[in-house]
């Protein structure tokens, strides 16, 4: 038996399986779409800037995450100590009364978090490659999975495959998939009913610091256009001396209402209603701005189970945020090790 695994997407899942399987038999190549890895935990830099424009940072509740953040390395590891204050749907600030836990990010940014994470294994990392579909194969000497890309070019064969995408990601190339069984249906219908949340991120920069005693604004009635606001220059490193950046998450509903306004006129509008939250006119006038529109920001359920997991014995896995029903990067990543573990289950 040959030990090759193709994991499609290099998410804190994606991430988190290669990370089980570092040390073992399995020969790992992670197939990613775009040019970076992180997933929804990512990084970009712009003059002299490193912010996060998805999540934010890491926030484990667990004490294993902590371990494994020291095993990464703590260079560069910054906890942003500010607190978190709330706001409600008429704009009326208030100190957060949670006990604050750990916010964890790095010096240039969460992206780290992934690229520490895969420079502890030896995984084949394919950046720039979309994975279109699957295809079950047995031809009598081998049975497993052949993976195309956007092209229809074959990438290659692998006897374990993990999808890691968002689930309606996931479920698009499923139902591309060449795989006659009557569970490519059922997993499909069942991981396409996963519901996500949109987000458009805008951020604001402005050649002067914000004076203000918190790091970040979240809105707890879910009745504001602004969701979260937050401030880059709280991670050391992030924004030079003297600087401020915004991110600003806004609301499903504003996001998808203004998924298609373009960079310039997403900022005009994003930083009227932050000058207006934050009541300081000089908001309104950032000198650059930025946009992400993460159209599955975060799933609002997890996917049955037991439907998940039926295909395991064909060596077809999946893991996720949506596999384990939380929007956050421990959860993605150790739900990614999880599924590793099972994978060298199986293999013994
Ligand atoms: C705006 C925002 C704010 C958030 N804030 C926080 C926060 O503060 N703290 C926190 O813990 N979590 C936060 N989250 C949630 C967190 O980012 C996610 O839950 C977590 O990163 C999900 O990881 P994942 O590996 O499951 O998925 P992803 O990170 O989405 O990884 C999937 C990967 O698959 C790739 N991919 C997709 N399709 C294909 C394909 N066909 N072929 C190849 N590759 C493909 C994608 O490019 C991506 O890299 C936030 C998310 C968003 C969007």
């Amino acid at each position: 038996m040959t030990n090759a695994l193709a994991v499609v997407g290099a998410g804190a899942a994606g991430c988190g399986v290669a990370y089980a399987l570092r040390d073992t038999a399995f020969d790992v190549t992670i197939f990613e779409k775009s040019r970076g890895v992180g997933g929804r935990a990512t990084t970009r830099r712009r003059n002299g800037c490193y912010y996060d424009h998805g999540a934010n940072y890491l926030k484990p509740t667990d004490d294993r995450t902590g371990t494994l953040l020291s095993t990464l390395g703590t260079d560069g590891l910054v906890d942003i100590e500010a607190p978190v204050w709330t706001y409600d749907k008429r704009g009326q600030i208030r100190r957060g009364d949670r006990e604050e836990a750990h916010k964890w990010s790095y010096q240039t940014g969460l992206t780290q978090f992934a690229k520490r994470v895969l420079r502890q294994t030896d995984a084949t990392v394919e950046k720039g490659v979309e994975i279109a579909r699957l295809e079950w194969t047995d031809d009598g000497d081998w049975a497993g999975w052949r993976l195309f890309d956007g092209a229809d070019t074959a990438v290659g064969r692998f006897d374990r495959v993990v999808l890691t995408p968002p689930a309606p990601q996931t479920a698009g190339i499923l139902r591309r998939s060449q795989w006659i069984d009557s569970r490519r249906r059922e997993l499909t219908e069942a991981i396409d009913a996963v519901p996500y949340r949109t987000i458009r991120s805008v951020m604001l920069h402005y050649p002067f610091k914000l004076d203000l005693p918190y790091y970040a604004l979240v809105n707890v009635d879910r009745d504001h256009p602004i969701g979260w606001l937050s401030r880059e220059e709280c991670k050391p490193g992030h924004v030079p001396d003297g600087e401020s950046l915004l991110v600003v998450q806004m609301s499903p509903e504003w996001s998808e209402e203004h998924a298609d306004l373009s960079t310039a006129r997403a900022g005009r509008r994003v930083a009227q209603l932050a000058s207006t939250l934050l009541d300081d006119s000089r908001v309104a006038d950032p000198d650059w701005v930025d946009t992400q529109g993460w159209r599955y920001a975060l799933p609002d359920a997890r996917v049955d189970d037991a439907t998940v997991r039926s295909a395991e014995d064909e060596g077809l896995y999946f893991a996720g945020d949506w596999v384990v029903g939380e929007g956050r990067v421990h959860a993605a990543f150790w739900n990614g090790v999880a599924v590793g573990e099972r994978v060298t289950v199986a293999h013994e």
